[in-house]
């Protein structure tokens, strides 16, 4: 049986055959950001199903940002039952599982609205509109539902982006599309493998047919002869060739390296590579505090950090408004970057 996760549909949709060749990848132990991302899911799914409170957890980071998405469900939700960490899957012709577990949803039936909420602990930019996962997931539920329209919202730390979009809409389009992208992969006769920004987090990156021969091709191209002073016209294409080569090599890089780290700490020893500690900095030991604020009085030097404010974006996390903020703050436009037209 395949797998299907709609948490990489943006990858499978674009990429079919990364199904197969992420199959066949070799394992790597989850990040550190992976792990952070199951502790809040955990921490916001017990708090929803009335598990745990808020209140017993410790004023940081992960706690707004599991307090931000508690509040926007309950919010959203307004007395409708909640189905929170909903595991739905449908088999596709007894081979394809499209599998996955939803982070909360409800159904309204006074409005024939699904509701389909998806928290991501990530502090990237996050587009409800045209999202493969919260579309599989939509795909998934209609099969079971039939509602008029489709809520579809992903909640993060920096705030909310949602997309509302009617059930004709849906099918005509985007379900038929994942319908036919499993049909390509249940088939599995020459799928396409194409590389793109969905290739970031692909379990295949090290192994990647694509990425290496992309990487070629744009060598090869930047190999062939040109004059040492590059004609204005054709300062764009060459810039884009290279940020296409640096992308590439960039992730086959990243993926290298973590396979080939995984590999020598589970201990498999690799040619030409061994591994060592990197530069880490003194800390104070915390057991020791009495201690180390005695040593401060003998040197006759304070010790204790100056007190600081927590910056704009935290107070605005913890509740002061941005139009309140707004007369606090200040922002200074970023250092010009070149952007793609
Ligand atoms: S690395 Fe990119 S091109 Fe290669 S399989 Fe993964 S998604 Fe496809």
């Amino acid at each position: 049986m395949i797998s299907l996760a709609p948490s990489r549909a943006h990858r499978w949709i674009n990429c079919p055959n990364s199904v197969y060749l992420e199959a066949d990848a070799p394992k790597l132990p989850p990040s550190k950001y992976a792990l952070d991302g199951i502790e809040a899911h955990g921490k916001a799914a017990a708090i929803l199903s009335g598990k745990s409170s808020i209140e017993n957890e410790p004023d940081n980071k992960m706690t707004n940002a599991v307090s931000k998405y508690v509040n926007r469900v309950l919010t959203l939700a307004n007395g409708n039952k909640l189905s929170v960490e909903y595991l739905i899957s449908l088999i596709y012709r007894e081979k394809i599982n499209l599998k996955g577990i939803l982070d909360c949803f409800f159904y309204d039936e006074k409005n024939k609205t699904a509701y389909i909420l998806d928290f991501k602990y990530s502090y990237r930019e996050q587009v409800a509109f045209k999202n493969w996962q919260l579309l599989s997931y939509a795909y998934l539920l209609g099969s079971k539902y039939t509602p008029d329209y489709y809520h579809l919202e992903l909640i993060s730390p920096l705030g909310l982006s949602t997309w509302i979009a009617s059930a004709i809409e849906m099918k005509d389009y985007y379900f038929q599309t994942l319908l036919n992208t499993m049909h390509s992969i249940y088939i599995n006769d020459n799928l396409p493998t194409k590389s793109g920004e969905w290739c970031k987090y692909c379990a295949a990156l090290a192994t990647c047919p694509t990425i290496k021969s992309d990487i070629e091709s744009a060598i090869v191209k930047e190999k062939e002869p040109s004059d040492i002073q590059i004609d204005d016209s054709k300062l764009g294409e060459e810039l884009a060739l290279l940020t296409r080569l640096k992308n590439s090599i960039d992730l086959r890089y990243e993926a290298l390296y973590e396979l080939v780290l995984s590999r020598i700490i589970g201990g498999v020893p690799i040619n030409n590579w061994g591994v060592s500690n990197g530069r880490s900095s003194l800390k104070w030991d915390d057991t020791k505090t009495e201690d180390i604020e005695k040593l401060g009085k003998l040197f006759n030097i304070d010790l204790q950090r100056p007190r600081e404010f927590i910056t704009p974006t935290q107070s605005r996390d913890r509740g002061i408004p941005m139009s309140v903020l707004e007369s606090y703050t200040i922002k200074n436009p970023g250092k010009l970057k070149l952007i793609r037209t």
